[in-house]
């Protein structure tokens, strides 16, 4: 799965899965983990593999992010290039459309034209027109992943593209990351939503504990990390109102995706320079699992 950030990737795999695995934000860059998403269906298991977006790096983080993107599209069966049908393509776009031809061996390619919900059908309309330049003769599936609209039809175009092999993972499994982790790109994305445009690139999310209680409620401690003191000061806001504020979102988001009852504590730090420092980097869990 690939797109520019805020296309509504995320929006789409939670939605095909019916669960809440991805953190979605109106903010790009959300999506900072490489998460699969499985999709058993009677006749085929869709794995799908959410990259964070490609984009212009400025910093290591965003050449990693890069690289896990690429590797992803080489190694898949099947891309699907997920597109804002609501705006006209942009300069990304058509990058990513040019690196899809440079590829050796690029695998089939299903273009999905997204928020058919937020315009006009005929406005729409030309935006299918455009984007199918994109990538001529590639199947294009205008959908809503806000509404689930032709959502089937995406999975069965899917479905028909893809070679046949073994089943990987059991048919109740529907990502492969651990709780916890996802919990940390939740808080990531709550402190994004509530915070500034400057800030949420400088913040990460290191989860200090995650300890299952009584009844099966959670119990979470976290530290959001940020460069400088000043950054410090704006995340935590007045007596501590904006970081509460990050908090009892997070909180609401995590138990929506677990379905438990969830107590969370976050602090803030300060770490000078993580976004270019690779241990930090490690720490917070932005290197590829291998
Ligand atoms: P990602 O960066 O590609 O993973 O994008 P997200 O899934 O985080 O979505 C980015 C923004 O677009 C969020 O504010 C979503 O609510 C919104 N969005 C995603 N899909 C749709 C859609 O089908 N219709 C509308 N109207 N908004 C959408
Ligand atoms: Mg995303």
């Amino acid at each position: 799965m690939m797109g520019r950030p805020n296309v509504g990737k995320s929006t789409l795999l939670n939605r095909i899965l019916q669960q809440r695995i991805a953190a979605v934000s109106p903010k790009p860059q959300t999506t900072r983990l490489q998460q699969l998403g499985i999709l058993t269906l009677p006749e085929a298991q869709l794995i799908f593999i959410d990259t964070p977006g490609l984009h212009f790096p400025h910093h290591k983080l965003g050449e990693l992010m890069n690289k896990d993107a690429l590797l992803a599209l080489g190694d898949a069966d099947l891309a699907l290039l997920v597109l804002d049908g609501s705006v006209p393509p942009r300069e990304e776009d058509r990058i990513f459309g040019e690196h899809f031809h440079k590829l050796k061996s690029p695998p089939p390619v299903v273009l999905a034209l997204n928020k058919k919900d937020k315009i006009h059908q005929e406005e729409f309309e030309e935006r299918v027109a455009q984007y199918q330049k994109l990538i001529p003769g590639a199947p294009l599936e205008a959908i809503s992943a806000a509404t689930g609209e032709n959502l089937d039809r995406l999975e069965d175009q899917l479905v028909q593209l893809l070679p046949e092999g073994p089943q990987l993972y059991p048919e109740d499994q529907v990502t492969d990351l651990y709780e916890r982790e996802i919990a940390a790109d939740l808080i990531r994305a709550s402190a994004m939503n509530q915070l500034d445009k400057e800030l949420p690139h400088v913040i990460a999310v290191r989860i200090d504990e995650y300890k299952e209680r009584e009844g099966g409620n959670a119990y979470i401690e976290a530290t959001l990390f940020v460069e400088r003191d000043s950054q410090k000061g704006i995340v935590i806001g007045e007596g501590g109102k904006m970081v509460k504020k990050i908090s009892s979102a997070a909180r609401r988001e995590i138990e929506s995706m677990s379905g438990r009852k969830v107590f969370l504590r976050l602090r803030v730090k300060v770490r000078k320079n993580w976004r270019n420092d690779p241990n930090a980097l490690r720490l917070f869990g932005f290197q590829k699992k291998s």
